[in-house]
């Protein structure tokens, strides 16, 4: 009896692994896709502080530590993943010096 009920505790905690990693890869996706429209949002706005030349300071200050909390929350989720590129948001090793997606040097 005990050996079925080792066997069911292991399928269980198999199960419950292979969910957890599925909720990390999804909530990591959806950090990836938050992220690149955080940095499009950020483009938009120094782009009209270059044209217009004018500067909007909190609104820059705002997104940017908006796109720190969620590369914050995207090394906090472990897994495979390493680092996340600050360039092109794409996950990449934590050995890698430059990115694999963009080349960007890798801090
Ligand atoms: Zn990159």
């Amino acid at each position: 009896m005990d050996y079925i009920k080792h066997a069911v505790e292991t399928i269980k905690k198999g199960a419950e692994e292979a969910a957890d990693k599925a909720a990390s890869a999804y909530r990591k996706s959806e950090l990836r896709k938050e992220l690149k429209e955080m940095y499009e949002a950020l483009g938009k706005i120094r782009y009209s502080e270059i044209k217009n030349n004018n500067l909007s300071e909190e609104e820059t200050l705002k997104l940017t530590s908006e796109i720190d909390r969620i590369l914050r929350e995207m090394s906090d989720i472990k897994g495979e993943v390493g680092k996340v590129c600050e360039s092109c948001a794409e996950a990449v090793p934590s050995d890698c010096r430059y990115c694999p997606h963009c080349g960007a040097k890798l801090y």
